[in-house]
């Protein structure tokens, strides 16, 4: 005879439709200068999964450089595996949705497959009326520590001001964005952390600006100025690489979000080859995804800061969810610039530093992701073409 669970289980949430919201907004284009360049526009996915008893689950993928793209592939090749679905399967349909991909894979696939997890988490903690730091096992935590990202790698005073507005804002660790050469990068920090003068902690991200004796020079005169943290210093295939940086290097190394899934963080993870493991939940696969990595981060003694950049409220959302979940997690990348992708997609914004509150970010508290979408700013930030 069937359980009563598996009666409620039969006659449960069924996902009934897929929409796609391929976004892109224009941005400060001299407020985020990194050795990577500079960015005018910011794209997202956002993905909605309604289900038979009128509810919306949200999920966001980064899909930076082709959100239409994303968007078809959303509609085409996952819905189909979608729509009938218990969004309680996300075990099942994940691997499903992956299998569409024939090979191995990453990059805006994953991406948008990021989104549709998200949706289906949202989707759980809403109909069981909890949030998903619940869902997860929380720690109980109902804010979390954040850091102010990212300190620009434009002019020199620019960055000094940067300095000073995100010390009043009250945040107690800032990252600082260096680029190529050395000797310009550690001038900056030096400069940077006498004009902090231990009002903070500083932490770099060089976004792969460097080979690896480079990185070498960087990361010992970064250790010398008393730094957090160095990001990226190489590209994030040279794994090896990554491996001897750390063996000789005598400050913490972070990287990951450039990586896809839990199998794509393994290697760094299992040689110790970062202290710090940073998974994008809108780039990794999304909460189930990112979740595995930071298990697997905390089993290796490896923290997990998830990583933000340009990404949208309901990748914030997600990250904080998460933040809140997990025991090894160490601090949340606070984007202090504005940014519509995260301040209108929602109607109370989230993650942003002006909700700063004493250098910590809330929670959200409300069932799923604990958000409401605002679906008139969403139809306003919408790509065209
Ligand atoms: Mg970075």
């Amino acid at each position: 005879m069937p359980s009563a669970y598996h009666n409620s289980y039969e006659a449960g949430l069924r996902i009934r439709d897929i929409r796609t919201y391929p976004l892109t907004v224009p941005i400060a284009p001299d407020i985020q200068k990194t050795a990577a360049g500079n960015f005018a526009e910011v794209s997202a996915l956002v993905v909605e999964l309604l289900t038979d008893d009128g509810r919306s689950g949200w999920g966001e993928g980064l899909v930076r450089f082709g959100p239409q793209a994303g968007a078809a592939f959303v509609r085409q090749v996952l819905a189909p595996k979608l729509v009938g679905a218990d969004p309680f399967e996300v075990e099942r349909l994940w691997p499903e949705m992956a299998r569409s991909v024939s090979g191995r894979s990453g990059g805006l696939v994953i991406e948008a497959l990021s989104a549709v997890d998200i949706a289906l988490w949202d989707l759980m903690g809403q109909s069981l009326g909890v949030p998903i730091h619940r869902l997860l096992g929380s720690t109980g935590r109902t804010h979390v520590a954040a850091y102010a990202s990212a300190i620009s790698w434009g002019p020199l005073e620019i960055a000094l001001q940067q300095v000073e507005d995100n010390l009043a804002h009250g945040f107690r660790l800032l990252k600082v964005k260096l680029g190529a050469p050395v000797e310009a990068a550690l001038a900056r920090a030096a400069a940077l952390a006498e004009r902090v003068n231990g009002r903070a902690r500083l932490c770099a991200d060089a976004n792969w600006a460097f080979d690896v004796a480079d990185a070498q020079r960087l990361a010992r005169g970064l250790a010398e100025l008393d730094y957090y943290w160095l990001e990226e210093p190489i590209v994030p295939e040279d794994i090896e690489g990554y491996r001897r940086l750390a063996a000789s290097s005598p400050i913490r190394l972070a990287a990951g979000e450039s990586d896809f899934t839990a199998r794509g963080a393994k290697d760094l993870i299992a040689a110790r080859s970062v202290s710090i493991i940073q998974p994008d939940v809108a780039r990794s696969g999304g909460i189930t995804e990112t979740r595995r990595i930071a298990s697997l981060a905390h089993a290796f003694h490896v923290h997990y800061a998830p990583h933000m950049g340009f990404s949208g409220a309901i990748c914030a959302a997600a990250s904080l969810q998460l933040a809140a979940a997990m025991p090894n997690f160490l601090t949340f990348e606070c984007m202090f610039f504005d940014n519509p992708l995260r301040d209108r997609m929602t109607r109370e914004p989230v993650g942003s530093a002006r909700r700063l509150e004493g250098g910590e970010l809330r929670v959200p508290q409300g069932p799923g992701l604990g958000i409401e979408v605002d679906r008139h700013a969403l139809k306003d930030m919408e790509a065209r073409g």
